[in-house]
């Protein structure tokens, strides 16, 4: 089929993720639809008409490959990001981090987008999508029309509004010495871990945690927060006992050492198939990072524990990706829509970008008549993406993390993670050589 046959792809969104997936069409020679609403219609945190606006931070994380962002970036050099081409730049000093001035950013991706022959730039809201090919990649501030579409096509109970999400903890940095595997009642097949704890340790808990500082809660979020589910330390402020009639409840749980119940318990429960990482149970929480790691290292078991990802309690539109995307990201009910950037379950702009490159090579073999050719578990991309369309019971945004990665087995962190990071990169090389032929 010649190009100029292929249907034009429509992306609604030209954020990191719609931008992206938009030069990557392009520079293929297929013809895109981009809508951007803003400056027509602006959201609550943007503050210019400029693409690939970065709404807060300046920083796109670390470069290094001994961080998982790093990895995921290298990847997606290898892809040819347009993210991080115009990242690097536009860079300014910030040690190993990615860091940029965000005016020149954004104004040179819309310069690169807007002068793009293949790509018409339409500023206007999308309210609805017809049975032609869309990217639904509007981002974690979609508007509310939009918004509506997508709860038909997903099923209401499917699109979420903003995140409550508990820490999740690298398995390694567990004292399994001190945790007590099995479920309450010892119903099951012992899937969690427990913390245990006596009054003591519960009582310095709750005291640090009710003094702990939390991240000041924006405007625009006053009203969707703490509609169903509170903050663990909003719990702990009601009273003293309150964590221990809700998420620390030990009740069905034995301590081996007294044979008595203990005084509560922290449940954590296995974040993935690997059990390299644990969620724990009931833990949304607004504590600064620093703070989460200082307070939540004082539960018995915890002491040295390494954070995969912090609990955060945020405005976020996103939908329940296992249930509604398949692995390629395409819509399971509307298989010529597709969704990338935050609104797919990944959190953070690289991550965003990342999914707009990923359905960008996918949609063009599926224009063309082939099957996309899935990413590698080995690659971060390839790993962040089986993640947020693998079924899981309480399915929360992730961003990039060596947790999610199949595991080696080198006991030194370090090693592993250098291990695994160039491993990644390897797998993403051989990969875009095997199947990206232009
Ligand atoms: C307040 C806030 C702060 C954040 N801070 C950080 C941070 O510091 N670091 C980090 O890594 N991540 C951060 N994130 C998370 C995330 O990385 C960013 O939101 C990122 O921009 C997501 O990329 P995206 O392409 O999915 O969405 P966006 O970059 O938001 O792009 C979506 C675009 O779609 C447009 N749009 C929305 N609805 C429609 C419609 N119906 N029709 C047409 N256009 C529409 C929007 O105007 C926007 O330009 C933050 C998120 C929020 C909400």
């Amino acid at each position: 089929m010649y190009l100029s046959e292929l249907p034009t792809v429509h992306i609604a969104g030209g954020g990191l993720a719609g931008s992206e997936c938009a030069y990557q069409l392009a520079r293929r020679g297929i013809d895109v639809q981009l809508y951007e609403m803003r400056p027509n219609v602006q959201t609550d945190v943007h503050k210019t008409g400029y693409l690939a606006e970065l709404v807060c931070s300046n920083s796109l994380k670390s470069t290094s490959i001994d961080n998982a962002s790093g990895v995921l970036k290298e990847e997606m050099r290898i892809l040819d990001s347009l993210i991080l081409k115009v990242a690097d730049e536009t860079r300014v000093p910030a040690g190993t981090a990615l860091a940029v001035d965000r005016e020149r950013f954004a104004r040179k991706i819309t310069e690169i987008l807007e002068n793009n022959k293949h790509i018409q730039l339409i500023r206007k809201e999308v309210t609805t999508v017809d049975d032609g090919i869309w990217v639904i990649a509007t981002g974690p501030l979609t508007s509310a029309s939009l918004s509506e579409t997508i709860k038909k096509l997903t099923g209401a109970e499917h699109l979420y509004f903003f995140d409550a999400v508990s820490p999740i903890i690298y398995a390694e940095s567990i004292d399994m010495g001190k945790v007590m595997k099995g479920n309450r009642y010892q119903e099951g097949e012992g899937d969690y871990l427990n913390c245990l704890m006596n009054e003591e340790e519960y009582t310095h808990f709750w005291e640090e945690l009710i003094n702990a500082e939390c991240v000041p809660i924006k405007a625009f979020e006053t009203d969707l927060l703490f509609e169903r589910c509170k903050p663990i330390e909003e719990i702990a402020k009601t009273g003293k006992d309150a964590m221990r009639f809700g998420p620390l409840r030990p009740t069905g749980l034995i301590d081996p050492h007294t044979g008595k119940m203990p005084y509560a318990a922290v449940q954590l429960r296995a974040e993935n198939k690997a059990k390299t990482m644990y969620n724990m149970v009931g833990f949304q929480t607004r504590l600064k990072w620093g703070e989460q790691r200082r307070v939540f290292r004082l539960i018995p078991g915890l002491e040295s524990a390494s954070f995969a990802r912090y609990g955060v309690m945020h405005r976020n539109t996103f939908i329940n990706s296992p249930r509604c995307l398949d692995r390629f990201l395409r819509s399971r009910a509307a298989p010529n829509v597709w969704f990338a950037g935050q609104i797919t379950g990944v959190e953070g702009y690289v991550e965003s970008a990342a999914t707009g490159l990923y359905v960008a090579l996918n949609l063009i073999n599926v224009l063309e008549g082939k099957e996309p050719y899935p990413l590698p578990d080995e690659t971060m991309m390839g790993s962040l993406v089986r993640y947020i369309t693998t079924p899981n019971v309480s399915f929360q945004p992730m961003y990039a993390n060596f947790g999610i990665l199949p595991p080696v087995s080198v006991k030194n962190k370090w090693k592993r993670r250098h291990l695994l990071a160039t491993r990644a990169i390897e797998h993403m090389r051989k990969w875009k050589e095997e199947y990206l032929k232009r």
